[in-house]
């Protein structure tokens, strides 16, 4: 089971490469915009980061990451992009792939079926995966993604176990999980903004605590578990290819510890076939009491049961 991670820069791939990732994934600048990207991230987030590479900075990625036997996944994984005049945003699109593919990436998320169309009509034939962005919940979408082409899914986190079990039973594509915590709705589907361009920082507005009849403030939208460490068993007994991480929009020292965390608990579980959950939960010190109890993805929990 490969552990896939963010990076938003040079420095952070090779912090994350040394942090035990299997995947980097990683967008590029845009020039076309001012804020937003093809990358499903803004290019400067709210909090100031940058969450795209300049070409530079991509190029020495990739050179690092393949020296490491790390493979480079390409996010162009954006949705909704409309017929403009002249065809603006498509044509940019196919430009933005491109850059990306001469620069070394070995794969290419895509989160929209007609851009996976776009990409192949136009003679571009990179290995795709599935963004959480395309939400493939059944195994009939699994199928119809076959058939265009792609060769790992990423499940949407609304995706029970159960149903995850069923969808790898009946498919011979890889099957990554989404361990990213975040937003209350669906992946990409959020009538909030966050990390989308905006440049007012509003945090993750679907899990702020509203207040209600001039009451007590409570997060109403609040539906999204965020702890997957609890699961790795489990998602590693299955057969589970890849498990991706989010945080290109966080600083990168954040993010290594998060990659720290869950590669020593695949390690663990890979090489003794056992799980000591409370010593690894035990090296973020606000993991256990903000992610996990109850908030766990892939566990029959209260969060869960809310929906289902
Ligand atoms: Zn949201
Ligand atoms: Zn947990």
């Amino acid at each position: 089971m490969k552990l896939k991670v963010p990076v938003n820069s040079y420095e952070a791939s090779v912090k994350q490469i040394e942090a035990g990732a299997d995947e980097i994934y990683m967008g590029l600048e845009d020039f076309h915009f001012n804020r937003m990207s093809y990358s499903a991230r803004a290019q400067i987030a709210s909090s100031g980061v940058h969450a795209n590479l300049t070409e530079a900075d991509f190029a020495k990625s990739v050179q690092f990451a393949h020296s490491k036997n790390v493979t480079v996944n390409f996010t162009a994984n954006c949705q909704h992009i409309t017929k403009s005049e002249g065809d603006f945003y498509r044509k940019n699109f196919l430009e933005y792939v491109r850059r990306g593919i001469s620069l070394g990436a070995d794969a290419v998320i895509v989160a929209d079926i007609g851009n996976l169309i776009a990409l192949r009509k136009n003679g571009i034939d990179t290995p795709v995966i599935a963004g959480s962005y395309l939400n493939c919940f059944n195994s009939e979408t699994v199928a119809l993604l076959k058939d265009l082409g792609v060769f790992r899914i990423c499940i949407p986190d609304q995706v029970t176990f159960n149903e995850i079990k069923s969808i790898k039973k009946n498919t011979c594509l890889e099957i990554e999980i989404f361990v990213g915590y975040g937003c209350s709705n669906l992946a990409g589907m959020c009538r909030f903004y966050h990390n989308s361009g905006e440049q007012i920082h509003v945090g993750v507005p679907c899990r702020a605590k509203f207040i209600r009849n001039n009451e007590e403030s409570v997060s109403i939208m609040d539906a999204c578990p965020d702890c997957a460490i609890c699961s790795i068993p489990k998602l590693y007994d299955l057969g589970i290819d890849s498990l991706k991480l989010i945080g290109r929009e966080m600083n990168i020292e954040e993010i290594v510890n998060i990659t720290k965390m869950y590669k020593s608990a695949i390690q663990q579980y890979a090489m003794e076939g056992r799980f000591d959950r409370k010593e690894i939960i035990s090296s973020i010190s606000w993991w256990e009491n903000e992610m996990c109890c109850e908030r766990c993805k892939y566990e029959d929990t209260c969060l869960l049961r809310s929906y289902i």
